[in-house]
């Protein structure tokens, strides 16, 4: 296993640049006793290394092996060296890997996400009980798949037969037995657990027989009171190729929605993730991040991976400067003006106001300021528009007033029903306009 990891290597040298071709050769380590010929794992320093491992080059790598052997490995890159055997798949643990720090303890809570903190916490404690299923939603980057397998860990822990799997996975798993007409086996395998547990369920609409199976697995797991969560980037009712009748299932249990972190969620988890990974940012740093990335928490872990890279290869303490060129091209391909632009207009001609009165923060009657805090909060709901972005297109003073008008409107929805109700049918139709 060595030679043909060193040989892998060898071949990947040539398709890097020589420094960050030295930077793999120093930081990653072949795990001999572990690895085979299905998975191959690689020791590193930390999680961020791992995370940014894992992203850049696992696909690389695997590739380069299956070109060797034939077979396709799944590359893994861990800090942790006593916890591995819970990363390759047992006889609990099926059919897929379930990271070992996505867990609750540290999963930072806000507004945003502790109803779906709550509700997972819940299901992972008491299993096919209140909450069957579970359905969380909401924009990429926002936390859906380390809940997912904060649930799966919590359970494994506890001796439960769990399968965790996206549903592209799901699809895989499904051809290949069907393929050695083998459904019997997979249809055992999917009916005898304690959780089933399916990442990105909006990918499972394409094939009828998929669903069909899918939607029988499905009853039969609730008929005996297991537990099943799914995740998903739109609500049931908007998801497209799956049938009415699987769509009402999905709506049968529990449903929520992940929303945008507001900036102090954001803060304090650039705060942990930082901390977890010993890294010392300074506390203007953070701000900077929180406040002029968007809201995909993906995104701003890259952002923390790219200062700590930067800083331990380079030797220096990252200040404010210093972190500002570093993430400018993070910062740079965050959504410009143009995607308010869209979302002024679009309030402005529902609630009948002039795009130039929403835009005039001197303008200060009322049913422009309510326009106005509407277009906010809608603005606050896209992962790509940052604070930053807002502040500079109405001409706010600073990032106090974009905390202000989001804080007014939560208070004015909770108040209001029909309030509540309206801006509900606002984004939906932001949603639909962004799927056309
Ligand atoms: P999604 O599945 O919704 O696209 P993920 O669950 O993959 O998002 O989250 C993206 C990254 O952000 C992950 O590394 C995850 O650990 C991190 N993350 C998201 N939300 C939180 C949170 N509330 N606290 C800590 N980390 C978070
Ligand atoms: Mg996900």
């Amino acid at each position: 296993m060595k030679q043909l990891s060193l040989e892998v290597l060898r071949e990947l040298e040539s398709m890097v640049t020589p420094s960050e071709f030295t930077k793999i050769r120093s930081q990653i380590k072949l795990n001999e006793q572990q690895s085979n010929s299905e998975f191959i794992i690689y020791n590193v320093s930390n999680e961020f290394m791992a995370k940014f491992f894992h992203t850049v080059y696992s696909e690389k790598i695997a590739s380069i092996f299956e070109k060797k052997t034939q077979i396709k490995p799944t590359i893994i890159f861990t800090s942790k060296q006593g916890k591995i055997q819970q990363i390759i798949p047992n006889k609990k643990i099926q059919s897929s890997i379930l990271i070992p720090s996505y867990i609750f303890d540290n999963f930072v809570v806000g507004e945003s996400n502790k109803m779906a903190f709550l509700c997972s916490q819940k299901v992972a404690t008491n299993p096919g009980e209140e909450y069957n299923p579970l359905f969380l939603y909401g924009g990429s980057g926002l936390g859906k798949t380390h809940l997912l397998q904060s649930i799966g860990n919590y359970a494994i822990q506890r001796d439960k037969t769990v399968i965790c799997v996206t549903s592209e996975q799901f699809v895989n798993d499904f051809t290949t037995h069907y393929r050695a007409s083998n459904l019997d086996k997979f249809q055992e395998k999917y009916r005898n657990c304690d959780f089933l547990l399916i990442d990105d369920i909006q990918f499972l609409g394409k094939t009828e027989t998929i669903q069909e199976s899918f939607f029988h697995t499905f009853n039969e797991l609730k008929l005996k009171n297991k537990q099943i969560v799914m995740t998903s980037d739109k609500a049931p009712k908007y998801l497209t190729g799956f049938e009415e009748r699987m769509k009402a299932r999905f709506e049968s249990g529990l449903m929520v929605d992940i929303a945008p972190p507001d900036l102090n969620t954001k803060i304090q988890i650039i705060k942990q993730k930082s901390e977890m990974n010993k890294i010392n940012i300074d506390k203007d740093i953070v701000e900077y991040i929180a406040i002029n990335m968007g809201n995909n928490i993906r995104e701003i872990e890259s952002a923390i991976n790219k200062i700590n890279a930067f800083s331990s290869l380079m030797r220096i303490d990252i200040t404010i400067d210093i972190a500002k060129t570093i993430l400018q091209d993070n910062i740079k391909c965050n959504k410009r003006d143009a995607d308010i632009e869209d979302i002024v207009e679009f309030v402005a001609r529902e609630l009948n106001i002039k795009v130039n009165d929403i835009k005039n923060i001197t303008i200060r009657n009322r049913e422009v300021v309510n326009a106005r805090k509407i277009t906010i909060y809608l603005c606050n709901k896209q992962p790509g528009i940052s604070v930053a972005t807002m502040v500079s297109f109405f001409g706010f003073k600073d990032h106090s007033a974009i905390s202000h008008n989001i804080k007014k409107i939560n208070q004015n929805i909770e108040e209001n029903e029909y309030l509540k109700i309206r801006i509900k049918e606002l984004e939906s139709k932001i949603l639909k306009k962004e799927r056309m």
